[in-house]
């Protein structure tokens, strides 16, 4: 990838965005549009059509038709493979402008998005599709007189609600599977990531995605994001974002037909250094890019970082080291380590977390601010805040931001005790030599992931989801698979 190319991309005006509704792009029904502002520079993108409850629920209709005829569940599994593998191939093929567009959008820095959106969403559709004439029914191991068989049968409808930190990759991990298994999708991409993930639907029914089978609508999460939740034609919604929203949809289903609700939410993961970690020059590094790439907008971020007491303080001054390293900028720049905030509130949420975590007694060790500002985007520095009590706002609530605390903690029991003192249960990481050890930690963080002298980097063989109100129902890996299937029982006298 050459900085030429990402310029002369940047360069190029951005068109307007429409609804992908039954194969075709259209407009709001009411013609409104909303500013699609660029987190790089603080200036307008673009225009995205500002759906509403009728554009959302023209778009399910589409979809209940489409799987209703069959025009896509009633291929053969060879046929679908092909299509969802050619798509996957033009994710490649338009990865570079797909990554500049997204970047242009919801500002992630360019040398992170190009492998984690359009390489990792890529990788996700052909995982599925290698694996769609791979899913089996079972024969149960009834008396011989009954046969007892299992069938899995796509569920119908799937509404998908996607975040915007990484729109590509994560609407991957639910189109993925849900396509493979048969299913319709609507999809409803972020009001501040929604570009990318636009034009990778396109690209879908490019490679022969039939008309309806994926509709996409954008517009506000509590306009055309509640009307999904509330429909009474969705069979199952598949959702990353936060808990307040993971909340409202599961209100929504019961509200509505008690459809299914799989939530993937935030975090607040603990990074816990021993003394006796491998090489703690490496674990200072990869600590600051666990929490500072992409800004800190990354679900697992290990955003609480505790220390054994008695490294503490060189450990803090190395990964503070690290932090000042790392280039914060324009966020199409090869050479920036970490990029814009997604948007103007949410730079100014993650100040105020640091504001209260002041208040409460932590002391910021480096950053602190608002970066930048000349450029008119969205910038703030890497920031590190020690004396972090347990209790305190910055243990306890998900910044999603470039904000680290730091808790120093004495005997490995103590470890567990802080690391499983938050609601969340999303990620975590443990850096010692010592095997029992490491063992021991994994047994005794209750998170959905946890890194061992390492932090991130997962790939779609493994699933990624969380436990106690990080959410339920992991995305990735096989197992993804039956959020997108019905156990159907078919019981026959031989
Ligand atoms: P968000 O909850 O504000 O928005 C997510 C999506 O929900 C958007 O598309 C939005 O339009 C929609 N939405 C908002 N209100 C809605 C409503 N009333 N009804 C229906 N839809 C609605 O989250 P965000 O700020 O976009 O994303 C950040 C959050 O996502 C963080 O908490 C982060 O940790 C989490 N996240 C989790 C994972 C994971 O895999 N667990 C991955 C990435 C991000």
């Amino acid at each position: 990838m050459d900085q030429t190319q990402i310029d002369s991309l940047r360069a190029q005006p951005v068109p307007a965005f429409n609804h992908l509704i039954d194969g075709k792009h259209v407009p709001a029904s009411d013609g409104r549009v909303m500013d699609i502002i660029s987190p790089v520079d603080g200036q307008v993108l673009t225009t995205t059509a500002k759906g509403t409850k009728a554009d959302m629920e023209a778009a399910i209709a589409s979809a209940r038709a489409a799987f209703e005829d069959g025009r896509w569940v009633g291929q053969p599994p060879a046929a679908r493979k092909k299509v969802m593998l050619k798509w996957a191939d033009l994710i490649d093929a338009n990865a570079l402008e797909l990554a500049v567009l997204g970047v242009r959008d919801n500002g992630t820095e360019i040398s992170m998005a190009i492998k984690a959106e359009p390489g990792s969403a890529a990788a996700t559709i052909r995982y599925y599709a290698e694996a769609l004439d791979k899913v089996y029914g079972e024969i149960a191991p009834t008396s011989s007189d009954v046969l007892g068989m299992i069938h899995k049968e796509p569920v119908g409808v799937v509404g998908a609600i996607i975040p915007w930190n990484f729109p590509l990759m994560i609407g991957a991990w639910k189109l993925g599977p849900a396509l493979a298994m048969g299913n319709s999708v609507v999809l409803k991409p972020s009001e501040t990531a929604s570009l990318s993930l636009m034009r990778m639907a396109d690209l879908a029914l490019e490679a022969g995605l039939p008309p309806g089978v994926l509709n996409a609508v954008t517009g506000e999460g509590a306009v055309v994001g509640e009307a999904l939740g509330l429909s009474m034609d969705v069979d199952v919604l598949v959702f990353t974002g936060s808990g307040g929203t993971g909340r409202r949809l599961m209100e929504y289903a019961a509200r509505s037909n008690m459809k299914r609700v799989y939530l993937e939410l935030g975090g607040k993961s603990p990074n816990i250094i021993f003394a006796d970690a491998p090489n703690l020059d490496e674990a200072a590094k990869v600590a600051a890019g666990g929490i500072f790439r992409n800004a800190g907008q990354v679900c697992v971020a290990g955003s609480r970082l505790l220390v054994e007491a008695s490294i503490h303080d060189e450990f803090v001054a190395a990964v503070a080291k690290a932090a000042e390293a790392m280039r914060v900028g324009d966020p199409l720049k090869m050479d920036t380590h970490i990029g814009a905030i997604n948007s103007e509130t949410q730079l100014k949420a993650n100040l105020g977390f640091v504001e209260t975590a002041k208040a409460e007694g932590g002391r910021v060790f480096t950053g602190g601010e608002r970066i930048l500002q000349e450029t008119g985007g969205y910038y703030m520095a890497p920031t590190i805040v020690t004396g972090v009590t347990p209790d305190a706002s910055l243990s306890q609530k998900e910044v999603f931001g470039p904000v680290l605390g730091v808790t120093p903690f004495a005997t490995d029991q103590e470890a567990i005790q802080i690391a499983n003192s938050t609601v969340y249960g999303l990620a975590g990481g443990v850096w010692t030599s010592n095997l029992s050890r490491a063992h021991r930690m994994i047994r005794g963080v209750r998170t959905g992931v946890v890194h061992v002298n390492t932090y991130g980097g997962p790939d779609v063989t493994v699933p990624l989801g969380g436990v106690g109100q990080s959410g339920n129902g992991a995305d990735k890996s096989l197992h993804a698979i039956d959020k997108y299937v019905n156990l159907k029982t078919a019981w026959i006298k031989l």
